[in-house]
């Protein structure tokens, strides 16, 4: 095989399906609500009573026998109602009516609500008495019923179910304040590289060659934004033995090791030679796409082994690209959002190119790319993998079809929204 001739790689759709086939779920684990957003359920939260407990006034108003309510006719407050007030035990007698607060139980005998907007009372009576602006009531007017939402037992949220600000309300309101969720991955970020300095360095110490470190920052805030709170980063020179070291002490803090750089064909790319030294299983290096060609996964080889190895390749854009393609579906999988590999476990949505883009017919191509007003995907000038200048303005991805032409504006065209859009 020559150099012009690369070996065959992995489809992209190949990659991801392997991935997800052998990236492993985490373990439950047990929360309080300040902690559970985001996170998968695991367990079913059923109604710990019926809901609402009691038949309670959905309105501001008096509660009636609906019966007595007749055109002209004027009822005696014969009591009040606050909501969280002592309960009323005796039943409303016939005739009268009680003052009562949104939220509080109907006395006995109650059986509808007339809200405060279509009542007058004239208070010169003793008792006060009120009369109401309604042709004619129905028992269950403005009444919510004990149990119409949920009976005592019911299911409220099922397994799987990810955890948004709602389903937290709702585990609250029946006392379900630790719940169990899939664990978050532990996440060291390793970055590669001898040319790479930290972001702080000053511009007048970094040498002609020298670049900052851009990826580290990128990664990590891309962790963040998919809800992964527990993540450290460190950086490692081009050596194999610091190369070896940095990997194995990564692997034994974290479920799930991401790096950047140091997994291409060059020759201080001591990354993929490292994890296979440690005894880890090769899930994929080299996917046939653009950007990000060289990426690698890896994982050991016993089943049981809760941990991954993501080998992002160098070049910031395609750091970026691969932590959508690779990264994002991987986390799915550990914190139990998806179980298998296909596109779908992605938001992959279809909208139509602004602009024409440039596809090849021997590999897929990814472009970042913005959204124009009507919703179209507009490619961004393309620069490499090393230009994140003109891709900070991306808004998504694009995925082109392996082919020599070029794709014109108006086709359709499947688009992924960047992370923490
Ligand atoms: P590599 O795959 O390690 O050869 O990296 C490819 C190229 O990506 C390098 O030559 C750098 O220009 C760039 N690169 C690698 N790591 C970083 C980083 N952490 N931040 C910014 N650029 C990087
Ligand atoms: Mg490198």
């Amino acid at each position: 095989m020559t150099r012009a001739d690369p070996p065959p790689s992995l489809a992209y759709d190949q990659a991801l399906a392997l991935l997800i086939g052998r990236t492993p779920a985490l373990e439950p684990e047990t929360v309080g609500l300040a902690d559970a957003l985001g996170r998968v359920l695991r367990e079913d939260v059923l109604a710990d009573r019926d809901q609402p407990p009691f038949d309670r006034s959905a309105m501001d108003g008096y509660a009636v026998r609906a019966g007595d309510v007749r055109p002209g006719s004027a009822l005696p407050i014969v009591g009040v109602a606050p909501a969280g007030g002592a309960e009323i035990a005796s039943p409303l007698a016939p005739g009268a009516t009680v003052a009562i607060a949104t939220g509080a139980p109907l006395p006995p005998g109650a059986d509808a609500v007339i809200p405060v907007e279509r009542s007058r009372i004239d208070k010169a009576a003793a008792p006060a008495r009120v009369s109401f602006d309604v042709a004619a009531i129905k028992p269950g007017d403005a009444v919510h019923r004990q149990a119409s939402d949920a009976a005592k037992g019911q299911r409220l949220l099922v397994a799987g179910t990810r955890l948004a600000p709602q389903h937290l309300g709702l585990a609250a309101a029946v006392g379900a304040t630790t719940l169990r969720v899939t664990r978050l991955p532990r996440v060291v970020v390793l970055s590669t590289g001898d040319e790479v300095r930290p972001p702080e360095t000053a511009t007048g110490d970094l040498t002609p060659s020298q670049i900052r470190n851009s990826n580290a920052p990128m990664v990590l805030a891309l962790l963040r934004a998919l809800g992964c709170p527990a993540v450290e980063h460190r950086h490692v020179m081009d050596d194999p033995e610091a190369t070896l070291c940095a990997a194995r002490e990564a692997l034994s803090r974290a479920n799930l090791v991401v790096t950047t750089g140091g997994v291409s064909v060059g020759e201080r790319d001591y990354l993929p030679s490292a994890w296979r030294h440690l005894g880890l299983e090769t899930i994929f290096h080299g996917v046939n796409i653009q950007p990000g060609k060289p990426a690698f996964a890896a994982r050991p080889a016993e089943a049981d082994d809760p941990r991954l190895v993501l080998g992002l390749p160098g070049n910031p854009v395609s750091v970026l690209c691969c932590a959508h393609l690779y990264l994002w579906p991987a986390l799915r999988k550990m914190t139990g959002q998806v179980m298998s590999g296909d596109v779908s476990v992605l938001p992959w949505r279809r909208v139509m190119l602004a602009n024409e883009a440039s596809p090849s017919p021997k590999r897929e191509v990814f472009r970042a790319a913005r959204l124009t007003p009507e919703g179209a995907a507009e490619v961004l000038p393309w620069h490499g993998s090393g230009d994140l200048a003109h891709t900070a303005a991306a808004e998504g991805w694009v995925r082109l079809p392996l082919q020599k032409e070029p794709v014109p504006a108006g086709t359709g065209v499947a688009f992924l929204p960047m992370i923490g859009a």
